[in-house]
């Protein structure tokens, strides 16, 4: 019987690393220096001679926001595959942010609230680090470069070379001279706006099929100064979401994190033309009736002025099926999909799509041939992720437009609301819930019948949505 996708999305969150060494390749090169790229040059390291980073940017030494990395200013949460997996690539990572002041966090620690009512809190073991994303990316950075066959690069990728049929090798400019360097194997990881499908098609190669879901959004994110340490405080973090009409000044969602430096991070996000806070002051006012947390959050001095982020789509691409595509090279994180940073899940994806990456180059693959199992592997990843993320966008964007929608997938969703009221009073289904969040379990694992079943025992009953019926937080 063929694997469930289930099945191969645990296998992807809970492989373990190889014991040693085994190089399947002489030269890696991966485009982009950022998460995915660093997180695809750790897997690398285990199975090529050399790993060379190309990356245009300046790479500091000490956190700071990157001109490359914009969203760098606004609040990152690192959710639990995510931890789990710098954990096991980089031993140490969780203790080595804490003793960098960021907060790591068991989910019962943290509000969760949905229009008002909290979730219910369980004897969860979902751990998520809470920092500034200059942190979380320097970090790993540090630890990926200290490695002894990993350099970096500084330069500009402007195209590939091609060869019988697989990429041969990469074309950049640094020190405003251009340079080819030949590679065996090449990873883009040039994020959202990777030039790397223009390429091919410019090489009469197949582009993979990109699509894109429109989800309009403006993050505001302000930094405070924090008086308690982490262990004082009620909690580590509040997420407040709400639906269309359901808050003040069209607030689609809060969230505070207790991160290093005894700051918080404050962030507010509006969907459409909706824009919460433009100023530290709206800030304040915005969140204050939501959670006490964001009070003490907010009442310390700002440590910098406002930062705003807008996005217009979630994008995907999909590698296969493709009738042509070169050898020799994968794309990984946002260059394959970005989505809606609401649901804190890229640098989350980015880490499994290195768990492909490393269960592809286990197998010791034919490398004169397209890499299809790899991108078979990813799609899993993306298709999870996507359905997470995109399903409430698109819910959103139906009503939004009037549009008609079919009754299966009103059915889905009337479900997923169901398993989101029964989450707050029932701290077990909470846990499985968010075990999904946060991309350790596949989402087919919540249409199981006995899951089912049980969100069904503790919704009978109720004349209206539970959530109705659950008692707002204080
Ligand atoms: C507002 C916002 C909030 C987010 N919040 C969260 C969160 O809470 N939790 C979470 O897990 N994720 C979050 N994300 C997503 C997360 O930031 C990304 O998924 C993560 O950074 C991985 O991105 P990446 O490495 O694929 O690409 P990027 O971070 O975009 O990096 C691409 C890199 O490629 C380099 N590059 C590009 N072109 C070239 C070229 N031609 N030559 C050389 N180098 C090149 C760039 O300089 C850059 O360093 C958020 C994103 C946004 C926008």
């Amino acid at each position: 019987m063929p694997e469930s996708v289930i099945d191969v999305f645990d296998r992807l969150v809970y492989a373990e690393p190889p014991a040693e060494r085994r190089d399947v390749v002489e030269t890696a090169c991966v485009l982009g220096g950022s998460i995915a790229g660093l997180l695809a040059a750790r897997v690398l390291a285990d199975h090529a001679e050399r790993v060379v980073i190309i990356e245009r940017d300046e790479l500091p030494a000490d956190p700071v926001i990157r001109h490359a990395v914009p969203q760098g200013a606004q609040v990152h949460t690192l959710v639990a595959a995510g931890v789990a997996w710098l954990d096991r690539w980089l031993p140490g990572f969780s203790e080595e942010m804490v003793e960098a002041g960021a907060t790591v966090t068991l989910l019962h620690e943290y509000a969760i609230l949905y229009d008002g009512h909290r979730q219910a809190s369980s004897d969860d073991q979902i751990r998520s680090i809470l920092a500034g994303r200059p942190l979380i990316e320097t970090r790993i950075r540090n630890r990926v470069t200290a490695l002894p066959n990993v350099t970096v690069v500084r330069g500009q990728v402007t195209g590939l070379e091609f060869g019988d049929g697989a990429v041969t090798g990469v074309r950049y400019t640094a020190d405003g001279a251009d340079q080819v360097r030949s590679a065996d194997l090449v990873v883009d990881a040039m994020g959202w706006a990777s030039r790397v499908p223009d390429w091919l098609g410019r090489a009469e190669f197949d582009q993979p099929i990109l699509e894109r879901l429109a989800t309009p959004l403006t993050y505001a994110s302000a930094v405070f100064e924090r008086a308690k340490p982490t262990d004082e405080l009620p909690q580590k973090g509040v997420v407040s979401m709400h639906s269309p009409g359901q808050a003040e000044g069209g607030l689609g969602l809060a969230v505070t994190n207790a991160i290093e430096d005894d700051q918080w991070i404050v962030t507010v996000i509006g969907f459409d033309e909706d824009r919460p806070a433009r100023t530290v002051d709206e800030l304040r006012a915005v969140v204050a009736p939501l959670f006490p947390l964001f009070q003490e959050a907010t009442s310390g001095a700002a440590a910098r002025d406002i930062e705003t982020y807008r996005q217009a789509e979630s994008r995907r691409r999909r590698f296969t099926g493709l009738r042509s595509f070169p050898a020799r090279l994968v794309s990984v994180g946002d260059a394959v999909a970005s989505f809606n940073p609401i649901y804190g899940q890229g640098i989350s994806s980015a880490a499994l799509h290195a768990s492909c990456l490393s269960a592809y180059l286990r197998g010791e693959p034919d490398q004169a041939t397209p890499a299809e199992e790899f991108f078979r592997l990813q799609e899993v990843v993306v298709d999870a992720v996507w359905a997470v993320s995109a399903s409430g966008d698109q819910a959103r964007l139906d009503a939004t437009n009037g549009r008609e929608v079919p009754e299966d997938v009103l059915e889905q969703r009337q479900a997923g609301q169901q398993i989101v009221a029964a989450a707050l009073v029932d701290g077990d289904i909470a846990t499985e819930f968010n075990e999904v969040a946060f991309m350790l379990r596949h989402p087919g694992v919540l249409a199981d019948p006995a899951f089912v079943a049980r969100v069904r025992a503790v919704t009978e009953g109720m004349e209206s949505s539970l959530a109705d019926k659950a008692p707002l937080a204080e």
